[in-house]
């Protein structure tokens, strides 16, 4: 049996994973790959729009490669199409040969700790989202007037960011991409302090080097390091030396040199603390005013890694905002497998299973954070789309694919009178939106309101029909 020509492939979310399959699919079907990808959204790009932070425009000029994977004319973008609601999997199944889910986590791992629902306790994907102005959070308020000192629970990359964006000067922002709330909350921010609570050690800090030393890079900003908490405990020196990454040494020697530094008297502080978990947020009038937090040792696990347990010994921080930046998690999406723990989709190498270490479901994949939990930087989802599409073309080959009976999905989405954002459309409000930005004195004036963006869409689409 001859595989189908042209392969029709659906791809769930327009994020970096998404983009990378397409490519792959290209570079190896040439021609002979049709690639259709949904985003409930109006606009493209995942996280590259609505996660990586403004300053690192350096970083989300990647959008650039993606452009160029867009110009494949068998590519096309659906844009404001959620699966679940105007489509279901069902309606995928009878259209497409293969499906794959690329629609990362989008949820932020809230604490568990008591007290996690007062005012000001915020995940960092909230945070995040609405500075970067994504629709979701948009709506969200941080009281930056009213704040000096900020906690941050982990010290991932996610925490840097927040970190960064808390303290550097906002007008370093405002020739950005950034949203203008944020811009005009960012301005009048009181903020003065951040802390940063790792459970682990510095050996384990989870920040890479560079985003570590961008903050200590500004201008105003000191960071912090007690002695005490930058020296390395025996057990993880000796896994430092064994097994330790260049950039975990990288980090371990900045902290130190940074504590035997101390601070300088700059006007703001980054403090990064170690070996130290939230215990329990306490308030007043229903907003967080403390993080008794519990001071932790480490313990080999059966693989030698260190991994933190709890000590009796307490100590309280003042803080006026909590950002949970421990992790991102995954959404359930209808009549997609949902594994809760992480929240990603059950698969064995990109396939996906009925359920954790169940049956493979011919004809459909995952890739990106939703296929192996949310790590990783934006490169690392080119190398997993990879993966994917190998096992994706190799059940081509062997015939395991869905068996379509139609092969356009437009005349289903007419008949549900979905107003689909096609790549002409975003392109059309990319262009507006850089225009408007440049009319301002940024790179970039987003069009926050879904319903906003929607309404623009029609106009440049009717004003372009019309010549
Ligand atoms: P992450 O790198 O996994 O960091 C999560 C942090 O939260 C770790 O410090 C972790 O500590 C801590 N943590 C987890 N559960 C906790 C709990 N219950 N209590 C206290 N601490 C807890 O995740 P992320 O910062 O969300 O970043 C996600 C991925 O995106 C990463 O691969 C990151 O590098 C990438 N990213 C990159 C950039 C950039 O390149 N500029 C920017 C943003 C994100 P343990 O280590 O002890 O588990």
């Amino acid at each position: 049996m001859h595989p189908p020509t042209p392969l029709r492939v659906a791809i769930v979310g327009s994020g970096p994973s998404a983009f990378y399959t397409a490519e792959a699919l290209q570079k190896a079907l040439g021609e002979a790959v049709r690639t259709d990808l949904f985003d409930r959204l109006p606009v493209p790009f995942g996280l590259v729009r609505g996660g990586v932070a403004p300053d690192h425009q350096n970083i989300k000029a990647v959008t650039k490669v993606y452009e160029r994977i867009a110009l494949h004319p068998g590519f096309r973008f659906l844009g404001n199409v959620q699966l679940g609601r105007d489509l279901q999997v069902q309606d995928l199944a009878t259209h497409y040969h293969q499906i794959v889910y690329a629609f990362g986590c989008e949820s932020g791992q809230r604490l568990d700790v008591p007290g996690r629902d007062l005012l000001s306790v915020h995940t960092a994907t909230e945070f995040v989202g609405w500075y970067n102005g994504h629709p979701d959070h948009r709506h969200r308020r941080f009281d930056l007037a009213h704040a000096q000192h900020v906690a941050i629970v982990g010290n991932g990359n996610v925490a840097m960011d927040v970190a960064r964006i808390l303290l550097a000067d906002p007008e370093c922002l405002a020739s950005t991409d950034v949203a203008d709330h944020a811009l005009a909350a960012l301005r009048s921010s009181q903020v003065r302090e951040v802390t940063l609570l790792g459970r682990r050690g510095p050996a384990q800090a989870a920040f890479s080097p560079k985003e570590i030393e961008e903050i200590a890079e500004l201008p105003d900003v000191d960071v912090v390091v007690d002695p005490a908490e930058a020296a390395l405990e025996p057990l993880s020196a000796a896994w430092l030396e064994r097994d330790g990454a260049r950039s975990q040494q990288r980090n371990v020697k900045f902290l130190q040199e940074r504590a035997a530094a101390g601070a300088t008297g700059r006007k703001k502080q980054l403090r990064c603390r170690f070996l130290v978990a939230p215990q329990q947020l306490r308030g007043r009038a229903g907003c967080v005013d403390t993080v008794v937090v519990q001071r932790m040792r480490l313990e080999a696990d059966a693989q030698g890694t260190p991994r933190p347990v709890p000590t009796d010994t307490t100590e309280t921080l003042a803080a006026d905002l909590v950002f949970a930046a421990i992790g991102y998690q995954g959404v359930p999406v209808p009549g997609v497998p949902h594994e809760p723990k992480q929240g990603i989709v059950p698969n064995r190498e990109g396939r996906v299973l009925d359920r954790v270490a169940g049956s493979e479901l011919p004809g459909q994949y995952a890739v990106g954070w939703c296929k192996r939990g949310p790590t990783g930087l934006i490169g690392t989802n080119s190398l997993d789309a990879k993966a994917t599409v190998a096992a994706m073309l190799a059940d081509r080959q062997a015939g395991r694919l869905l068996a379509p009976q139609h092969s356009a999905i437009d005349a289903l989405l007419a008949q549900r009178r979905v107003d689909v954002v096609t790549w002409a459309d975003w392109q059309r409000l990319d262009a507006h939106e850089q225009a408007e930005g440049k009319r301002r004195g940024k790179l970039r004036h987003k069009v926050v309101d879904p319903e906003e963006a929607l309404a623009l869409v029609r106009r440049l689409r009717d004003s372009a029909a019309s010549g």
